[in-house]
This record gives structure tokens, sequence and C-alpha cells, in this order.
């Protein structure tokens, strides 16, 4: 194998629970994911030893060592399987950098499945699974796709089957959050310290509207606790939050933000909302999205 091509989803978190931080210093999750197709593409071409990597279409500058989450996942890989050839990765971003939607964890799990392709690592889709939880909470839902239950740090995953078809208006900021930083306001108006075996919230009621297929129900129960930390860092998104309300059947903050997802009752409604937002709010970009869809897959391999 040559060059292998292949692309994984971004995300929206229908629910997302956030308990106190661990001893450990990581906040216990429970959250609903869903896929979106909106998605990174990354071609992996073979290299005799380095493992190096180009980023286009990203929204602002990233890192090109192991900081990058793509070449640290295939760092990861070749440790795992004992290889020694090389890659270099190709990123093409279309999901915002730190909006909240998981890109850097896309590019991580699309070239878990390029370079498993590439260096004929015969990886299964658990082995992947496995890597994935240690390069980050959301790299293993990048992989699997779909709709699903997360606990742990996120990483522990069910899937969830529901016939839901879901028309989504994302509302970009030109500048992203740092997901540590809401993290620490978040303990910070919650008056949090670290305390071991600590309780999170639920996310039962909207698993069962899911389940039933209730999408009015399903929206009632859409929460995100990450949003009072993000208006308070970012006053700005209250505002805009505020400024789009009623215009869609839901909303909610994607993430740790600053994308802000807006739930349509049908395709042809979600498309007239986000031609009537790209004219109203110039300084935003406005993405439509569907979901959920299927995680990270080779594409091409030549
Ligand atoms: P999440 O929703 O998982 O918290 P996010 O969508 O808010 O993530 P990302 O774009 O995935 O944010 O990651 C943002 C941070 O990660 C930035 O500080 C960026 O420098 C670093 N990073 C490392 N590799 C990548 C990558 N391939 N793409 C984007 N960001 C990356």
């Amino acid at each position: 194998m040559h060059k292998v091509f292949a692309s994984a989803p971004g995300k929206v978190n229908l629910a997302l629970r956030v308990g106190p931080p661990r001893t450990d210093g990581f906040h216990p999750l429970d959250t609903i994911f869903e896929a979106v197709d909106v998605y990174e593409s990354v071609s992996a071409t073979y290299a005799p030893s380095e493992i190096t990597v180009s980023v286009r279409g990203a929204t602002q500058e990233l890192p090109t060592d192991e900081q990058n989450l793509a070449v640290k996942a295939a760092l990861v890989l070749r440790e795992r399987f004992g290889g020694t050839a090389g890659a270099h990765l190709d990123l093409e971003k279309r999901i915002p950098v730190a909006g909240g939607m998981a890109g850097g964890s896309a590019d991580a799990a699309a070239t878990l499945v390029a370079c498993n392709e590439l260096w004929e690592c015969e990886a299964s889709q658990s082995d992947l699974l496995e890597i994935a939880g240690q390069l980050g909470s959301d790299v293993p839902f990048a992989l699997l796709g779909g709709l699903a239950h997360g606990v742990g740090r996120g990483e522990r995953l069910v899937p969830i089957n529901a016939d839901a078809h879901h028309f989504w208006v994302m509302i970009t900021s030109p500048e992203g959050l740092s997901t540590p930083a809401v993290f620490a306001e978040f303990d910070q108006i919650m008056g949090y310290t670290r305390i071991p075996d600590t309780l999170v919230p639920d996310t039962l009621d909207l698993q069962r509207a899911l389940a039933a297929g209730d999408s009015a129900a399903a929206i009632s129960h859409m929460i995100n606790d990450l949003e009072a930390p993000a208006f308070s860092l970012r006053p700005d998104l209250r505002d805009l939050m505020k400024s789009v309300e009623g215009r869609s059947a839901g909303h909610i903050l994607s993430g740790s933000g600053p994308t802000i997802a807006l739930l349509c009752d049908s395709l042809g409604a979600a498309d007239s909302l986000a031609n009537a937002l790209r004219t109203e709010n110039p300084e935003h970009g406005i993405i439509r999205a569907n979901g959920p869809v299927a995680g990270a897959r080779v594409t091409e391999a030549i």
C-alpha cells in the first residue's frame, strides 16, 4: 500500500453532564454523542521512517510535531504494533479548531484507520478503540460514530440504536475556546475541588426519549453543563444564543463551545435557517450538518 485516504466525522453532544473533578483531575462525564457529517479528511502516504504532517483549511495554526493529535495517533499505533515504517499525513480540516466539535479527535481517528491499513497492522476495531482511549476522551467516539452514550472521560461508549435524523445548523466563532479553561471555569462556578468517587448527573431521560423516537421529548432533555462556564468566559456567546432562541426546535452549546448547535425540525427548515443566519451574522461561520453518521473509515487505498 502506498497511500490511504480516510475520513472521520465531527460531533455534537446532545447532552453533556459533568461531575466534580476526580482526584486525578479529570471530570467524570455522562454524555450523549452524535456524529455529524462535517468530515475531516486524512491521507497517509508511506514514508521509510518519519511521521510528518501538513495541514490545510485550519482556522488557526496547529502544531506539526507530536503535539498534533494525528501525529500522536500514528506514533501510538506504530509503537503498539512494533513497526518501523513512517507516513506523511496530510490533513484537510473542515471542523473549526477548538470549536467544541472534536476536530482534533476526528483527525486522530481518521489517522488510526488510515495508518492501520497503510502499515498493514491488522488492528481490530476494539484494538483501535483502546488506542483511541489513550489519545483523548473524544477519539473513541470519532472512530465509532453514530449516536452513543459515553461515560468515564467520555471514552467508555455504548452505541444507541435510535431511528434519529437530525438537521443541524452550527454557528461557529472566529475565535476558539480552550476546553481545559472551560472546565476550570466550571469548577470555579460550582465551587468544586478534587474529590474521589463523585456522582455525575445522568442522561437517562434523553436516552429514553431517543429510544422511543420522541424528538420533542429528546429536545426538552438536551442539556450542557459547560454552557454556564463557556458563557462566563465568553459573554458574547450568551448574547448570540439569546439572539437565535426560538429560531429552531432546539439549541445547545456544542461540547465546550464556542460552536452553537441549532436543531431543526426538517431539512428544509435547517437550510432556510442556515441561509438566513449567513446574511444576519457575517462575522460567524454557518455550517449545515446532518446526523447521526458513521465513524472513521478508509475511503480509498492505492
Ligand atoms: P473537543 O470538543 O474534543 O474538546 P475541540 O473541537 O474544542 O475539541 P480541537 O480542535 O479538537 O478542539 O483541539 C483544539 C486544541 O488541540 C488546539 O489547542 C490545538 O492546537 C490542539 N490540536 C492538536 N492537534 C490538532 C488537530 N489535528 N486539529 C485540531 N487541533 C489540534
